[in-house]
């Protein structure tokens, strides 16, 4: 086999990119597959993994799909969220998040975010509540494998009697107070896509407690074929099913989360103890009550040293690092829907840098990209 762990130096260095596991379990599992023939449909693997993520986790249930999007847009459904229904969005997160609101033909209200999570404030999303009592589900995310205010922002949802949704693509591995992020909300969501800290490639994970509703969405994305001889469909179907190939990768990766998650924790304190003395220079909030999956290492700057500069400076030196999210309600798509709260969303889109986060990275890697960024305050 090829030596795909090295790092050298003078090579690229990436943000975040694939990480294979060096006992190859993934190759077994496809393997497997391989040699019955049974590389689609479902199948074996596909059972497994979602058993496996589910167990990880803690949730009852779990549905494997094409994508963490596909998944976010099961959610919504499964919530009976439909046309012209509010739903309450972390502004500051990906697209994805947001675009199945408008697959649903409803409404996205984006959410402000907090200094103290990067994540919904929720003294913003009560203020949303005041301003839409029928609202229908509300959206949290978990940044950078940061979680949001759970005790809270659930409390709100039980209160009002929404649906909560967890975005949790970016914080598989993560604990809020020891549980599991994605496990709170009555739907969570996590991603496999090729930058997450474990990939399959591309994939994603619709998990709940709620037997009936997985079962329902396992349903609608097999093409929501009725239990007939012949094809008959009573409802809009969709063809978001994982394959068991792509699942057989995911079953591999599962066993070295924990292990990736250490590796990721290990970079953000290499860059804590070389960075954090400088001046303008802040990292991300780390609660007391989140064990974090460390996804990215991000920073927020306060100085003359601009996140430009340093994400130049890196790309001259073939090394890639990139700006935090831009808010949702600051696309030119997304920019004529309400916003409710601060500029907190926005200073972190500002201020803020993801570093190189690569679990391949070397010491020699992150020397390297430490020294590039101190280069700028000299
Ligand atoms: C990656 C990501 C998604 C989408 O996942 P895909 O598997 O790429 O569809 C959704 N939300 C957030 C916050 C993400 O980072």
């Amino acid at each position: 086999m090829f030596e795909k762990n090295k790092s050298i130096i003078g090579e690229k260095i990436y943000l975040a990119s694939p990480h294979m596991s060096d006992e190859e379990y993934e190759m077994e599992y496809i393997k497997e597959a391989f040699d019955t023939n049974w590389i689609a449909p479902l199948g074996k693997n596909v059972n497994e993994f979602e058993k496996e993520l589910a167990a990880k986790v803690g949730s009852g249930h779990a549905v494997a799909l094409a994508s963490g999007t596909a998944a976010i847009h099961m959610a919504l459904k499964a919530a009976g969220v439909g046309e012209g229904d509010i739903v309450f969005c972390q502004s500051l997160t990906f697209s994805a998040t947001a675009n199945p609101i408008i697959y649903q033909n409803a409404i996205p209200v984006f959410i402000d975010s907090n200094y103290e999570t990067w994540n919904m404030n929720p003294e913003a999303l009560e203020q949303a509540f005041e301003k839409y009592p029928d609202a229908k589900a509300v959206i949290v995310v978990h940044l950078y494998g940061l979680s949001a205010d759970m005790d809270k922002i659930a409390e709100l949802c039980n209160k009002h009697n929404v649906v909560l949704i967890e975005d949790a693509a970016e914080s598989l591995g993560t604990t809020y107070k020891g549980k599991h992020t994605g496990t709170f909300g009555e739907y969570g969501v996590y991603s496999f896509n090729g930058n997450k800290i474990i990939t399959t490639s591309g994939g994603g994970m619709l998990v709940s407690d709620k037997e009936e509703r997985i079962a329902k969405v396992r349903f609608w994305a097999t093409q929501a074929r009725d239990k007939t001889r012949h094809y008959q469909h009573s409802e809009l179907g969709f063809n978001y099913r994982m394959s068991n190939i792509v699942a057989g990768i995911g079953r591999g990766q599962l066993k070295v989360l924990d292990k990736r998650v250490e590796k990721k924790k290990y970079i953000f304190e290499y860059y804590k103890r070389e960075l954090g003395n400088i001046e303008g220079i802040k990292f991300m909030p780390i609660n007391e009550w989140n064990a974090l999956n460390y996804w990215l290492s991000c920073i927020n700057l306060s100085g003359q040293v601009r996140p430009l500069d340093i994400i130049e400076a890196l790309e001259k030196e073939n090394i890639e690092s990139r700006p935090i999210w831009k808010p949702m309600h600051l696309q030119p798509f997304f920019e004529k829907y309400d916003y409710i709260g601060g500029d907190v969303s926005e200073k972190l889109f500002e201020n803020g840098v993801c570093l190189p986060s690569d679990t391949k990275m070397t010491d020699g890697d992150l020397e390297r990209i430490c020294n590039v960024i101190k280069g700028l305050w000299k």
